[in-house]
């Protein structure tokens, strides 16, 4: 059996328990409860406080979880990241009032800075070799500059909307973040093999969530033009369609180039273009 340690509520809640689903392994709800077992995988899930899974993960009480990096280099734990995850992206960031003026980080000298992430300030400014004094708290870390408490904080970002709301500004990023698969050092073959089975369909997951299944119809002559195009899991399949000239095309496109790719298909005279979502995808 393997032990999975889970955000309880919260921001990776949902992200982690449909991942799970995507991977083929359904585990009863478990925002009342605080352990359950997969109906169809040897996994035994642990609903936790994101700022305990490294300290379960290190002690093997949990053998793997799912946190975030801004948690894990934080917590600075005896533990090893076996997978990105690509969900609950954020930045840890610097950010001051709104009027204050900022031009690098030695604005920060001498100041004040509250933070719920001391270690990873703290490596920051040293990075900067600038002495600031850094003032711990749990949380509503946005609240410290406005009420006098700090000159500046380092927070989690995403959108800024909290900031912008608080009369603040983001400056400088300390860290970006997502969520990430950590394990135990001292796994087991039985841990290890069953970890393996659960990163191979997490990689098949998060692949086809990056592609996109590719079909069209190209006239002959731009065939060579379009193939070259199109790289494919090997190469693209290429059919005859019943008008005569024309064939059908069908490959696969990354996320990432995916407009660009789409735009030069069609200058090279591709036409009827349909992209279609991916379930899985193993190479
Ligand atoms: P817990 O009760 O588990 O301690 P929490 O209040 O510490 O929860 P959440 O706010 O749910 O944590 O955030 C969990 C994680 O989600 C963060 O550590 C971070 O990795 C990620 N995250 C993504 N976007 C944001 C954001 N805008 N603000 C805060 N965290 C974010
Ligand atoms: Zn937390």
């Amino acid at each position: 059996m393997l032990k999975l340690a889970i955000q309880k509520s919260g921001r990776l809640h949902d992200d982690s328990i449909q991942l799970l689903k995507d991977c083929g392994i359904a585990i009863k709800n478990g925002k009342n409860q605080l352990i359950t077992i997969a109906e169809n995988f040897p996994l035994e899930v642990y609903f936790l406080r994101d700022d305990d899974i490294p300290q379960y993960v290190e002690d093997g009480v949990a053998h793997i979880g799912m946190v975030g990096e801004n948690v894990v280099f934080e917590k600075a734990k005896e533990i090893e990241i076996a997978e990105m995850l690509g969900f609950g992206k954020c930045r840890l960031s610097i950010a001051v009032a709104k009027n204050d003026d900022y031009t690098d980080a030695s604005t920060l000298k001498g100041k004040k800075i509250a933070t719920s992430y001391p270690l990873l300030t703290k490596q920051f400014l040293q990075k900067q070799n600038i002495e600031a004094e850094i003032h711990e708290i749990s949380g509503s870390v946005e609240l410290a500059p406005g009420i006098g408490l700090a000159d500046a904080i380092c927070d989690l970002v995403s959108s800024g909307s909290t900031l912008f709301m608080n009369g603040l500004k983001e400056v400088q990023t300390v860290l970006h973040s997502q969520a990430v698969l950590i394990k135990s050092k001292g796994l087991n073959d039985e841990q290890m093999q069953l970890l393996n089975r659960l990163l191979f369909r997490i990689r098949a997951v998060r692949k086809a969530k990056n592609n996109k299944y590719v079909l069209l119809n190209a006239p002959n002559e731009a065939l060579e033009q379009i193939i070259n195009l199109l790289p494919g899991m090997k190469s693209p399949t290429v059919l005859p369609l019943a008008e005569s000239g024309w064939s059908s095309v069908h490959s696969v496109l990354n996320e990432d180039e995916f407009w660009e790719k789409i735009e030069a298909l069609k200058n090279a005279g591709a036409q009827g273009i349909l992209v279609i979502p991916i379930e899985k995808m193993i190479v």
